[in-house]
């Protein structure tokens, strides 16, 4: 992963300002424009005002199968984890993410956020795709190796991302062992390519004010402000499921380790604030680090696992949103997502979580590859958006808060008595500062 600092863009003109200064003035626009009742003659001008957004969100899907094949392969390559550790890790990983992708399923389902407007008249017919369980494992593998780039095929790149990395770990430990450094120059490239990847993304991104700006006064132009109840229950509904995913951590931690609610959230608040405030899980990654040190009191290989590993591959707050995304627009589109439909949202959110890089916004390119799985057009992308600059601050604190409670887990059911020492009374978060200088 490249420089965090390099994520939170500008520090006096952040991109969540930018987004705010951008939704101020589509207002303006879209009020100007008619907001519900153009004029005839405004029309094209106000249809190509979504130019930006199309432009942005092709890039974000171009960018997002290169994205999670090197995040797989560097990952493979690059992740030292113990092995007893690393299973535990897996399951923990596992078992988290699950929980958050069917909590988010579930809101979705009972609250139907979508239902509250249609959007009949938005963009490109949907296309409802029947998926067949059979013709989806006869798809796993794909007719080339470089098909699945070409068609966005989030099963069949993982298929490919998982063979190469695998064989690429086993031939690097083989060479390790033989004091061989043939593998270097591939791991190299793979890292570089990972950080181009990054790179664009980021100036992609730094478009995103832009497109939200075309795509609201478009709305408001053409059909005044209705379309924003539907959003406004959208917000509520993944705010409820990102707190119930909260509250899932906690009852883990207290069950799971033997680090105390009250303990895990007081230690843990700076990180949250820190995600929170930097929508960027790399950025907050060495305070969260620190906290789960100094604050929390776990073992060092339990916060550097949770932390480090988590901060890369862990992000429960996304896929909740991505399951959540997905089921909200096939809503809005008034269609119902059927039970292997929503396996497959569950799949392919797993995988968009792990892929997710941790930069502000990230979970935009990854929902491009749920979406297509499912048969839901991209375009409806747009309208998330518009919100995504504030959920994905709330989704950020959850990633964080779900490193944090795989480090508690990991540190298992007893205190270690090394960190004793460094681990403040509880209550008394400042004392631990104090104590580890
Ligand atoms: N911003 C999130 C993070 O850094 C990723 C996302 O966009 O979902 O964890």
């Amino acid at each position: 992963m490249s420089d965090s600092k390099g994520f939170v863009f500008s520090k006096t003109f952040p991109l969540s300002l930018q987004i705010a200064i951008a939704l101020i003035l589509a207002v303006v626009v879209g009020i100007l424009f008619g907001a519900g009742n153009p004029n005839p003659n405004f029309i094209d001008l106000i249809n190509h005002l979504t130019i930006p957004c199309n432009l942005i969100l092709k890039a974000l899907r171009a960018l997002a199968t290169p994205l999670i094949l090197l995040a797989i392969l560097h990952a493979f390559l690059t992740v030292h984890i113990p092995g007893r550790s690393g299973r535990k890790l897996a399951i923990l990983l596992l078992s988290n993410t699950l929980m958050a992708i069917i909590i988010g399923l579930l809101v979705a389902n009972l609250l139907q956020p979508g239902r509250w407007w249609s959007v009949a008249s938005f963009g490109a017919a949907p296309t409802n795709k029947t998926l067949d369980p059979w013709g989806l494992l006869q798809d796993i593998v794909p007719p080339s190796i470089l098909q699945p780039l070409v068609d966005n095929n989030v099963i069949q790149l993982v298929f490919v991302a998982l063979a190469f990395g695998v064989v690429l770990r086993a031939i690097k430990t083989e060479q390790v062992a033989q004091k061989k450094n043939d593998y270097q120059p591939i791991e190299q490239l793979i890292g570089l390519l990972f950080e181009a990847v990054m790179a664009v993304l980021k100036w992609v991104i730094a478009l995103v004010p832009i497109a939200v700006f075309g795509i609201v006064a478009k709305t408001i132009a053409l059909q005044g402000f209705k379309p924003f109840i539907s959003l406004a229950a959208f917000i509520v509904a993944v705010l409820i499921g990102l707190f119930l995913q909260g509250i899932y951590y906690t009852l883990r931690v207290k069950f799971g380790s033997w680090v105390s609610p009250q303990r895990f959230l007081r230690g843990g608040s700076d990180e949250l604030l820190t995600a929170f405030s930097t929508a960027s899980s790399t950025a907050a990654m060495p305070v969260t680090f620190q906290a789960l040190m100094q604050k929390i009191g776990v073992r060092e290989s339990s916060a550097s696992l949770g932390a480090l590993v988590g901060s890369n591959f862990n992000n429960d707050g996304t896929a909740l949103y991505e399951a959540m995304s997905a089921l909200f627009v096939g809503q809005l589109l008034g269609l119902h997502l059927n039970l292997p439909q929503q396996l497959m949202v569950v799949f392919t959110s797993i995988i968009a979580s792990v892929g997710a890089a941790g930069i502000p916004e990230a979970g935009l390119v990854t929902m491009t590859l749920v979406f297509t799985a499912v048969g839901l057009p991209t375009q409806y992308i747009a309208l998330l958006i518009t919100v995504d600059w504030f959920l994905d601050r709330c989704r950020t604190a959850i990633n964080v808060m779900g490193d944090m409670t795989i480090s508690c887990l990991l540190d298992g059911k007893t205190q270690h008595v090394e960190q004793v020492d460094v681990i403040y009374l509880e209550g008394d978060l400042s004392h631990a500062e104090v104590q580890k200088e």
